[in-house]
């Protein structure tokens, strides 16, 4: 049941020890970079005065800027000959970053991605498909080494072209995939088209990830589908997937702290939140040679679940990601996340499966619209039930984000759909 039972389950005393030994390594190495470099200087910090876990917090943190501004090899701590690979973020804001990998570094991602899906089951007998974009974004070669890794054969079926993904999965009769979950809402219409059924497949569960989503799109997605589906989190600045993921018990993401140190901050004066508060995840690399990062921001606002996992695993579990502190939007001096308006959509019956929210500005008013796909029945049927769908849904929302927003329901399929991380919003406000 563990890939690595003795780092899986190591006492915490031991895994904070083991922390701090990599920690330095790293801020050694570190220093070899001309980022971390100069900043160590500037700072008077000596990596060599490191004593304790807590003496990280004299460092500042490093955010997305700064990767920007050391592109493209301003965070190299390696000869270039070292290196081996690169991937960049998908951009989901403004440009996109570049990380490099040593050897060591996939090898050691490798087995980290190992580790999650042998944790929920993978094994050798397994036929993985793929459904990610392969390439720089990590998602795809991510998860492609580690299923191999546990000897499952992999079929690198990558993003998109969803009628050959139906008749990948059926024809090698697949058993676990990995896709993006609005991707998978959108897959089961073309099931659909196909006049095939979704739960008619072999593929029994699989690893949703890239992209916020809330539980109740998951249990939507389990529902279509018929299998069993675990939340899977990373980011390119972490080296991609293989940060965070869910064990069978599924009562938040083991986060991997022999690889990544992990803080909880609050966005705004970036000092620690209580335990078990919310606040944006900080995560500095504790295994990584050729670009280490520290402290670095990732954005996503997520809390540390209190407590043991009955599972064994004794590194920390953190809360299914709440958003990113960039995607929050301020209608009318509210603060809404996106995945609000999801998680009250997805729970409502006769909703479709894809939704987009729509930013206007009105006079010196902004106004939200929800545009609601809804399932094919509601639409073709009696006016009636659809105003009254539409006047549940308002409600709904309501209740949650405390504005009233204009809800405008539309025909399935007819929303803008990608093969990537869906895009929610859309802001018409700029001058
Ligand atoms: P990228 O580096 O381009 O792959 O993007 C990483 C970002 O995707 C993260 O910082 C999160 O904002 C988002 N993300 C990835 N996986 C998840 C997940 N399981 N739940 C929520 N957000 C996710
Ligand atoms: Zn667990």
């Amino acid at each position: 049941m563990y890939w690595e039972q003795d780092v899986e389950t190591m006492a915490r005393e031991q895994l904070e020890a083991l922390q701090l030994k990599r920690l330095k390594a790293t801020l050694e190495r570190a220093a070899l970079s001309p980022f971390y470099g100069r900043l160590f200087a500037e700072s008077a910090f000596n990596p060599s005065d490191v004593k304790s876990l807590e003496d990280l917090k004299a460092l500042p943190t490093t955010t997305k800027d700064d990767l920007r501004e050391g592109w493209p090899y301003g965070f190299l701590a390696v000869p270039r000959e070292e290196l081996v690979r690169m991937h960049s973020s998908s951009g989901t804001t403004g440009r996109a970053t570049v990380i490099f990998h040593t050897r060591h570094d996939i090898e050691a991602w490798t087995n980290l991605m190992a580790r999650c899906m042998y944790m929920t089951g993978m094994r050798r007998s397994d036929v993985f498909q793929n459904m990610m974009t392969y390439g720089l974004f990590t998602g795809g070669l991510g998860f492609h080494y580690g299923a191999e890794r546990i000897g499952a054969l992999v079929i690198p079926a990558g993003a998109g072209n969803s009628k050959r993904q139906i008749q990948l999965m059926r024809d090698f009769e697949t058993t676990v995939i990995h896709i993006i979950p609005s991707y998978a809402l959108h897959l089961s219409t073309v099931f659909g088209e196909l006049n095939l059924d979704p739960r008619d497949t072999k593929v029994r569960m699989a690893y949703l990830g890239a992209e916020p989503h809330s539980e109740n799109m998951r249990r939507k997605i389990e529902e279509i589908y018929g299998f069993k589906g675990y939340n899977s989190y990373g980011l390119s600045e972490m080296n991609g997937p293989g940060v965070a993921f869910e064990c069978p018990h599924q009562s938040g993401l083991h986060i991997w702290e022999d690889s990544f140190f992990v803080e909880i901050l609050d966005p705004v004066t970036l000092n620690p939140v209580p335990e078990g508060a919310e606040g944006e995840l900080v995560m500095t690399t504790l295994n990584r040679e050729g670009m280490p990062i520290i402290r670095y921001r990732t954005k996503d606002l997520t809390r540390i679940v209190p407590g043991q996992c009955p599972c064994g695993r004794t590194h920390r579990r953190i809360e299914r990601i709440k958003g990113r502190t960039d995607d929050m939007l301020i209608i009318k001096g509210v603060n809404i996340f996106p995945i609000q308006i999801e998680k009250r959509l997805m729970g409502i019956p006769g909703v479709g499966k894809n939704f987009l929210i729509v930013l206007e500005r009105e006079g010196y008013n902004d106004t939200m619209t929800v545009k609601v796909e809804v399932e094919k029945e509601f639409f073709d049927g009696d006016l009636k039930n659809l105003e009254r769908l539409r006047r549940h849904i308002v409600e709904e929302l309501k209740s949650d984000i405390l504005i009233t927003p204009r809800v405008d329901l539309v025909g399935p399929g007819t929303l803008p759909q990608t093969e990537g991380k869906a895009r929610r919003v859309m802001d018409n406000r700029k001058e």
